[in-house]
């Protein structure tokens, strides 16, 4: 072990060290998983400690839309650090934060015009579930203190937002005993490219119709349900959604946090439906992968109500709420994003994907293969471990991470035709090997 912290480390020092005391998501310690150190990272390129290269499907999670060591996104990052990286939001405020929660407000669906600046994707359920409460508090009906969230969703990891990810298919259950008891609506079902089936909207009416009066809000992830198994449902689903929380009172949030700034083709899938919820949740996508920074923007009747309640005041306020650095590389993000080229990006992305994973359908483990956007999905027929597919993939010299049955990515929108066809083709030979195997 090195004696100083400046004594770069080798590859295998880190593989130990990490080994021995750092958690990793959803790790374990005893059965680890695979474990692979990078150096650096640049396009859509990772380089390994040991000199490997891998081309990366994952965006880490989503989302790093244009690529990694971004000239622009860096520079922006530079000079805010000359100025401040950090100052406390209480009392204070900064260009980044105005200028970026402007932008938000101009980009997002009509009507949402407050922004809450928050750290994580998570802390930004957290807070649209507050809102939703202290909303409906200052209406003096606090009675409608729980929630309608859909079987299949996934909202995070924290306490508010475990107790409206899916109960069973969830990660949470674990923890049922302690979460508040919310409802849970049938997932749609109607595919996005198939005809609307207007049954699919009959559990959500029925909850709505029983237990409206102690419901808060829904809140659902619109059009791609992502963690809970990469589905993307019928945008009838989503304006039927709309209309029933208007019929009965709810407010309606819909968690972006994956789908937000172009994944899906729109700026937001919201727009798929052509409707604006009440509260929405952004993350992942917001600064293209720098830093963490999440934002829960709410409407006016939103904002007004919680301020003539009894609190007077919204009562969340977290230390580094409206992060000078992170807003810098939020704006960057987005005036790259202004500058118009995702769209032909993404399209070009879901016409390859088409082509090139629709191939994995005949082979023998798949189930299912799907792509909307810059979104490609191979499903495989049995649940397969990471010790097994993991290595298989990053031997193929692809950063693929299949999770249950899911063999998916979403890359940068950056990304060339040819190294798209390299993430294409590693799958295919995975998945390939897996289904000679039987
Ligand atoms: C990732 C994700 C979250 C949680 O965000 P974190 O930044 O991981 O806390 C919430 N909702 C959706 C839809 C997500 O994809």
């Amino acid at each position: 072990m090195p004696a100083t912290s400046s004594a770069p480390l080798t590859a295998e020092e880190i593989l130990q060290l990490d080994r021995a005391h750092v958690w990793h998501p959803y790790s374990s310690f005893t059965a680890p998983s695979p474990i692979y150190p990078v150096r650096s990272a640049q396009g859509v390129t990772l380089t390994l400690s040991d000199g490997r290269t891998l081309i990366d499907g994952m965006a880490s999670w989503w989302s790093v839309l244009h690529g990694y060591n971004h000239p622009f996104i860096n520079r922006a990052l530079t000079e805010q650090l000359q100025q401040m990286s950090h100052v406390m939001f209480g009392g204070l405020t900064h260009e980044p934060a105005v200028r970026l929660c402007q932008k938000l407000v101009a980009l997002t669906p009509e009507g949402l015009d407050k922004v809450f600046l928050c750290d994580s994707g998570s802390v930004s359920v957290e807070v649209a579930m507050k809102m939703a409460l202290q909303f409906w508090h200052s209406q003096g009906k606090a009675e409608k203190n729980r929630f309608i969230a859909l079987h299949k969703g996934y909202h995070g990891d924290t306490f508010g937002a475990m107790s409206v990810c899916d109960p069973v298919t969830g990660m949470h259950h674990l923890f049922s005993h302690t979460l508040t008891q919310h409802y849970f609506a049938d997932s749609p079902k109607t595919r996005f490219y198939e005809p609307w089936q207007p049954q699919d909207l009959d559990s959500l009416k029925a909850l709505l119709q029983q237990h409206s009066e102690h419901i808060a809000a829904l809140i659902l992830e619109p059009i791609v349900q992502g963690t809970g198994g990469m589905h993307f449902y019928s945008p009838e689903y989503l304006r039927g959604a709309r209309e029933l929380c208007d019929q009965y009172e709810v407010l309606l949030i819909a968690d972006e946090i994956a789908t937000g700034f172009g994944r899906t083709g729109k700026w937001f899938a919201c727009e798929h439906a052509g409707i604006s919820p009440d509260i929405m949740c952004l993350g992942k996508t917001l600064t293209a992968g720098y830093i963490t920074l999440a934002a829960t923007l709410c409407n006016h009747r939103v904002s007004e109500g919680i301020c003539q309640g009894e609190a007077g005041v919204f009562m969340h306020g977290p230390t580094f709420m409206g992060n000078p650095l992170a807003c810098s590389a939020a704006l960057a993000n987005i005036e790259l994003l202004e500058q118009g080229h995702w769209q032909a990006q993404v399209r070009a992305i879901e016409k390859q994907l088409q082509e090139e994973l629709e191939l994995c359908r005949t082979l023998a483990a798949v189930a299912d293969v799907r792509v909307l956007g810059s979104i490609g999905v191979v499903e495989l027929r049995q649940p397969q471990t990471l010790h097994k597919l993991q290595p298989a993939l990053v031997e193929q010299g692809i950063w693929v991470r299949p999770f249950g049955k899911l063999v998916y990515i979403m890359p940068s929108y950056t990304i060339a035709p040819h190294e798209l066809r390299q993430l294409t083709q590693g799958i295919y030979r995975v998945v390939e090997k897996l289904s000679s195997e039987g």
